[in-house]
């Protein structure tokens, strides 16, 4: 995520959320406004829309980012509600990515993947008044291109909303089918189980893509299968550090994962197997202090004393760290 944060530029911050836009959606963006106006001209595009001034293929694609920033917000505003941490959100050419960190709870985590469907739900009856009902505006007045264009809208956020919902992690429904399941059999099981689904369909939808020659769903595809093939490995990994007994004394700072119990680190200068929560960082054969150690569950990274302090305070919420 870091590497989209540095390739990316700042547009504005809402509600303490930061918006960026991704350098290749501006080439992405030139390259499709250009070629769905040619196709228009050309009249070879019994799906594209028709405008009659060109200049409405790049509202048109403006609009749709509109629309994808407000279903990320619905993310972010979600996870922020039900205790995580939210701050950004990026714009790319395959849409937008809002930087949740929800609790790990499965209620807050369904909360977070579903506020995003959601907002697309409430914008259907929404923007189908202005688009189809007799307002008593004249929309053509002000353009002629107007009236369809905001037919086109509605259908596009009904698109947004159907493909989302589609339960393949990590696509929105597929982290609401995760949610759910981790209610039933729990978070690692739950979190393979989608990730099986995922790549599964990934890999069905890269095939096809690859028979119809469509770029926009071999990259799309691609990433489906790659990201559930991570979320698999995480799943496995999770189910091995769950079943173990765990540090009731340390918790992580960032998600409240507490760390399981056994010699699961290693030691780069000696080789040296060891807890590192009974060792405080410190490895017992060679001495050397760790300065900060990652979370096996969020892969966030604190100094050791934090993650004892956050137990502490997980016990007891008025408790404050010495310094
Ligand atoms: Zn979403
Ligand atoms: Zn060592
Ligand atoms: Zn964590």
């Amino acid at each position: 995520m870091s590497t989209f944060r540095a390739g990316s530029l700042w547009l504005f911050r809402l509600f303490g959320i930061d918006v960026y836009l991704h350098w290749s959606w501006i080439l992405i963006a030139i390259f499709q406004i250009q070629s769905s106006a040619n196709a228009a001209q050309d009249d070879r595009s019994w799906l594209l829309p028709i405008y009659e001034s060109s200049r409405w293929y790049a509202i048109q694609y403006v609009a749709l980012f509109g629309i994808v920033l407000l279903h990320e917000f619905g993310h972010a505003l979600a996870c922020r509600q039900v205790g995580g941490s939210a701050d950004t959100i990026v714009l790319w050419p395959l849409g937008g990515i809002a930087y949740v960190r929800p609790p790990q709870r499965p209620g807050a985590y369904f909360w977070t993947a579903l506020a995003g469907p959601l907002v697309n739900f409430l914008l259907v009856p929404l923007l189908g008044i202005v688009a189809f009902l007799d307002l008593g505006i004249d929309w053509s007045a002000l353009s002629p291109d107007l009236p369809y264009f905001l037919k086109v809208i509605w259908g596009i956020n009904l698109f947004l909303l159907l493909f989302n919902v589609m339960p393949v992690y990590p696509l929105d429904g597929g982290q609401i089918l995760h949610g759910l399941l981790w209610y039933l059999i729990g978070q690692a099981e739950s979190l393979m189980v989608v990730s099986i689904l995922g790549m599964a369909l990934g890999g069905a939808a890269m095939v096809l893509s690859l028979l119809i020659g469509s770029l926009w769903l071999s990259v799309l595809s691609a990433f489906v299968f790659f990201t559930a093939n991570m979320g698999f490995r995480h799943g496995r990994m999770l189910s091995k550090l769950l079943s173990n007994p765990r540090h009731s004394d340390a918790a992580c700072p960032a998600c409240g994962f507490a760390p399981p119990q056994g010699n699961f680190w290693l030691c780069d200068e000696c080789g040296t197997r060891f807890d590192t929560f009974d060792c405080r960082a410190q490895c017992p054969g060679c001495g050397k202090l760790f300065r900060i150690t990652a979370c096996p569950n969020c892969a966030k990274q604190h100094p050791i004393n934090e993650w004892f302090d956050a137990a502490k305070k997980y016990e007891n919420p008025s408790y404050t760290p010495h310094a």
